[in-house]
């Protein structure tokens, strides 16, 4: 077996202990004579592992008992016409913040559904910092306020929780969901494709607040309307049962772990260990903002597109896969989610090194 070290940004790295217990159980999982693909998701023993899947997730994220947990198909992208359909009820107006590609694609879908402000965006600086807003910048009537928390394409994160009053908080979790804590009371949707941090694609996890469920647009489509999937237990059409179950192994793994706080101090140190030689050397340049980097996406150039290329070339025979940036950005971006080992991130700083000693600049 010859494993490499993959930067991908979605789908990424997978914990080996959650890949090897997988494969362990692949072709017969416990006494039950079958494979978690081939169950019906209504036996009682596929309704003990998504009930556990559950049950884990929320003791991990310290969800409060107001808050249902859904676990969903479709990715984040159809979570961005779900939250409309699901949340204009009232004024039909809702405050987006843009600060990358993905929070512009949710500000976009929302549009056709209601009144939508932009109420800041930094694309004026290639999205590399995070507005800094307070609760006067958002209309008081608003329905909701939607933010993306990490912004994987340009490495940067919120690294504050914008006050928006009453009016409940809508954030797309995809690349940090489960990275470190965070205080769930504070929003009133969070939703995540899976394939980043989670399991394998095919899962989204939307964590709603109670209150906000059941007025949804009566011409909501069935399978996006929050309230039946709650009452059917996610299970009002067949769930996609694999990444649920690996999502449970990988629960399981950051609870061995110690949890989000020990999780986050290892995605600091990983996180630092970059940084602090981005910020060492003049060979490469971080372009995002200090104070609104992201411990799970770190994007850097030299500042010299063939280099990058050759960069991304060379790294990609030396067994660090994926570092190419997004097309729409270029550079480089290493993707270090909680799979992420530690010889993973100091591999790569080496290889860094090793580089910028064997193409000087000219
Ligand atoms: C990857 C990603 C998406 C898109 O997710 P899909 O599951 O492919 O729809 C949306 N938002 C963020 C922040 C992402 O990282």
């Amino acid at each position: 077996m010859n494993r490499v070290y993959n930067f991908s940004a979605g789908p990424s790295m997978l914990p080996l202990p959650v890949l090897e217990k997988a494969a362990s159980e692949m072709i017969c999982y416990g006494d039950s004579g079958m494979s978690v693909m081939e169950m019906s998701h209504r036996s009682p023993v596929y309704e003990a592992i998504i009930t556990e899947a559950q049950s884990l997730l929320r003791s991990l994220m310290n969800i409060p008992d107001n808050y249902k947990i859904l676990f969903l198909q479709g990715g984040a992208s159809t979570q961005f016409a779900a939250v409309p359909l699901n949340l204009l009820n009232g004024s039909g107006k809702a405050d987006y913040v843009v600060t990358g590609q993905f929070s512009k694609k949710a500000y976009k879908e929302a549009q056709k559904y209601g009144d939508i402000r932009l109420v800041a965006s930094s694309e004026d600086k290639n999205n590399t910092y995070i507005p800094k807003l307070t609760r006067e910048d958002f209309r008081p009537d608003a329905d909701y306020v939607h933010i993306c928390f990490n912004n994987t394409i340009y490495g940067t994160k919120w690294n504050y929780i914008p006050d928006t009053g009453d009016i409940p908080l809508v954030a797309d979790m995809s690349s940090c969901i489960i990275s470190e804590p965070v205080d769930v009371s504070r929003f009133g949707v969070i939703y995540a494709g899976a394939q980043k941090n989670m399991a394998p694609a095919g899962l989204t996890v939307v964590i709603v607040r109670e209150d906000l469920m059941g007025k949804a647009r009566k011409d909501i489509p069935v399978m996006l309307d929050y309230q039946t999937m709650a009452e059917n237990d996610s299970m009002y059409n067949t769930p996609p049962c694999y990444p649920i179950y690996v999502a449970k192994l990988v629960y399981e793994w950051v609870l061995s772990l110690g949890g989000l706080e020990e999780m986050k101090k290892i995605n600091e140190k990983k996180a630092a260990i970059l940084y602090d030689y981005l910020d060492s050397t003049d060979y490469y340049i971080a372009p995002t903002e200090k104070e609104a980097r992201s411990m799970m996406n770190v994007t850097f150039v030299t500042g010299d597109a063939d280099l990058d290329k050759k960069f991304a070339k060379e790294a990609d025979a030396a067994g660090l896969k994926n570092i190419k940036g997004h097309r729409s950005v270029g550079g480089m971006r290493a993707s270090i989610y909680n799979a992420m080992p530690i010889e993973g991130v100091e591999t790569l700083v080496q290889f860094m090194k090793d580089f910028a000693a064997a193409n000087p600049k000219a």
